[in-house]
């Protein structure tokens, strides 16, 4: 059994940058992963949005990510959280071990929604992509489709419209976005909406070069984007009564849920913007609202 004022489950982007403001702040926080630290980042290719470093592969940038924490004498546990109750402390069960901490911060990410069609995998990075605002840069004055009806998939839809020269939105039945955000898409003349169609085949070469729908119809496309429900990693989180919201971990100004001492970081949280920048800011939230309630 270990003890510890601060445990953080994940070490992606959130995980990795609370870690490090929470031992340059006089904590001795453990961190844990149930892979190899650096999260989202090591399956993703270029990244172009994240100050300082122009372009770098995401490995590359986890890679300097963990040098941080490398750096301060801070190594991620390699371990699976299980579950998570509390009494006085939270009482956190992992496949090899049980760790007892004061506080917690959750910064386990999301799983991103698929299709489940062939070759869906191998042309992420390809063609396929899960965040416009991330890769729609690279489909400027291109075709692009956006699959989805909710208010992600309509957001993808407005920001890419402003890039690309032409923007399918498929939808399987009907939109179920806000009512502002339609009104919004409808100002868009170069986003066209297919209502009632699935897509049954990506078809590619080296990378993306269309789609073939339920109704056979062949859309020819540059870029396709998935905003198909991804959900957070929240099943540990079942023992504790926490407040969510579509799925999410609701959180205060101070990224403090409804439990006293339970924090949330980066994409487990309800936000308006999935980025490695924003999770890396709500993990300083967290770690530095921590180390000031340590201090009282
Ligand atoms: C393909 C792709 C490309 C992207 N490109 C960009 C980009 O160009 N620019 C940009 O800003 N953003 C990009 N993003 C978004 C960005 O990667 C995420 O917003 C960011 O990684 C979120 O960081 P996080 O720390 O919250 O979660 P994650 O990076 O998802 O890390 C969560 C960590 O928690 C661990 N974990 C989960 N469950 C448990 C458990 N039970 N026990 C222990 N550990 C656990 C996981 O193994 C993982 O390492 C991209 C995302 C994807 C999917």
């Amino acid at each position: 059994m270990r003890r510890t004022k601060c445990l953080v489950i994940g070490a992606g982007p959130a995980g990795i940058t609370a870690g490090i403001y929470l031992k340059r702040g006089g904590l001795d926080p453990i961190i844990i992963d149930k892979n190899a630290p650096g999260g989202q980042l090591l399956k993703t290719g270029d990244i172009e949005n994240y100050p300082g470093f122009g372009v770098i592969s995401g490995p590359e940038l986890a890679i300097n990510m963990l040098k941080g924490l490398d750096d301060l004498g801070v190594k991620p546990l390699y371990d699976e959280v299980i579950s998570v109750t509390k009494n006085n402390e939270f009482i956190v069960k992992t496949k090899n071990d049980e760790i007892h901490a004061e506080h917690i911060i959750v910064c386990t990410g999301k799983e991103v929604g698929k299709l489940g069609l062939e070759d869906e995998d191998k042309l992420v990075g390809r063609g396929i992509s899960y965040c416009a605002t991330c890769d729609g840069f690279f489909y400027r004055d291109k075709i692009t489709g956006v699959v989805g009806g909710g208010n992600s998939a309509v957001s993808e839809a407005i920001y890419l419209s402003n890039l690309c020269e032409k923007v399918y939105l498929f939808v399987r039945s009907d939109i179920k976005a806000d009512n502002i955000l339609v009104s919004r898409m409808k100002e868009r003349e170069n986003i066209i909406v297919l209502k009632g169609v699935t897509i049954k085949k990506i078809n590619h070469d080296d990378t993306v070069t269309g789609v073939l729908l339920n109704n056979d119809e062949e859309v020819l496309l540059d870029g396709l984007f998935l905003a198909i429900g991804g959900k957070p990693n929240l099943s540990f989180l079942s023992d504790l009564n926490l407040d969510l919201d579509k799925g999410y971990i609701k959180v205060d100004k101070n990224m403090e849920s409804n439990i006293p001492g339970l924090y949330a970081a980066g994409d487990v949280i309800l936000k308006d913007f999935y980025q490695i920048i924003t999770a890396a800011n709500d993990g300083v939230v967290a770690a530095l609202d921590i180390i000031e309630k340590e201090g009282d």
